[in-house]
């Protein structure tokens, strides 16, 4: 469904050329949720960007269902890093913004949003700002608005790394259950082994930059767990031992 090839991509500023990517190529399933480590700086949010259709590659290709991605795309959602939500606007406006700005904003989608609020539990806070929600649920809310457009596929930039270790595996494992009960393709960025081994099918390992493919894990008989299980298995300390020693981001 995505199809990485051969994506190069380097940045011109004042101060020269910084090579960001070199060769990238990897291929998605419909349906599959895939992570990306790789050490801090080597292009981890660059190759998102890419696939967003935001940065221009110097070289290579991006497929979406086989169409090259040139440019932003309604098809392609995009979490943040941070919540983004807005203060002074309600939870259902919040969680209706993808509409406004995609001038979507019909019955049906939002008919949608209103589903999805109330399966995920949110339509008790709708008329709620914010402030008035916990961490984990505020994240839970940007997942949704991330939904309600529809997207093939979500990228997700890191997304839980302003939360503190319990808050994050908590809503790690939320937002793991959300996107599978949505059928949701999921691509993950993460500089977090466990977090990778935790929520997805494969882990694409990225070397320092210009980032190249080092290894695509596939974590086999672990995707039948939910992320807390997963943590609790030989596999995960295996995996997470042999793609720390890939990344070479110690000593
Ligand atoms: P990561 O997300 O893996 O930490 P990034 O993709 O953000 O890394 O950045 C990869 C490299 O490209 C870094 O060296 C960064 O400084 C550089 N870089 C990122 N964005 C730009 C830009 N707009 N102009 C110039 N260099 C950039
Ligand atoms: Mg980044």
């Amino acid at each position: 469904m995505i199809k990485v090839q051969n994506a190069a991509l380097t940045y011109q500023s004042p101060e020269g050329e910084v090579e960001a990517l070199r060769n990238v190529s990897f291929a998605m399933e419909e349906g599959a949720f895939y992570s990306i480590v790789g050490p801090s700086g080597c292009g981890k949010s660059t190759l998102l960007g890419a696939i967003a259709g935001l940065e221009q590659l110097s070289g290579g290709a991006i497929y979406l269902d086989g169409e090259e991605i040139r440019g932003p795309n309604p098809k392609i959602g995009l979490m943040p890093q941070s919540d983004q939500l807005f203060g002074w606007k309600t939870i259902r406006d919040n969680v209706l913004l993808g509409l406004q700005v995609r001038r979507e904003n019909t019955p049906e989608r939002r008919a949608h949003a209103e589903e999805l609020l109330h399966r995920y539990g949110l339509a008790e806070f709708a008329d709620k700002r914010p402030s008035q929600l916990s961490g984990g649920m505020r994240q839970r809310c940007s997942l949704i608005r991330t939904l309600v457009p529809q997207p093939r596929i979500l990228l997700l930039d890191e997304p839980f790394s302003a939360l503190d270790y319990q808050t994050r595996l908590a809503v790690s494992a939320d937002v793991y259950e959300i996107l599978r009960r949505e059928h949701m393709t999921a691509l993950l960025v993460t500089h977090d082994i466990s977090e990778a081994i935790s929520m997805s099918d494969r882990v694409v390992v990225l070397s320092g930059r210009p980032a190249v493919v080092k290894n695509i894990h596939d974590l086999g008989e672990l995707r039948k767990l939910s992320p807390m299980e997963r943590r609790d298995t030989e596999e995960f300390h295996t995996f997470f031992n042999t793609i720390w020693k890939e990344l070479e981001i110690h000593g």
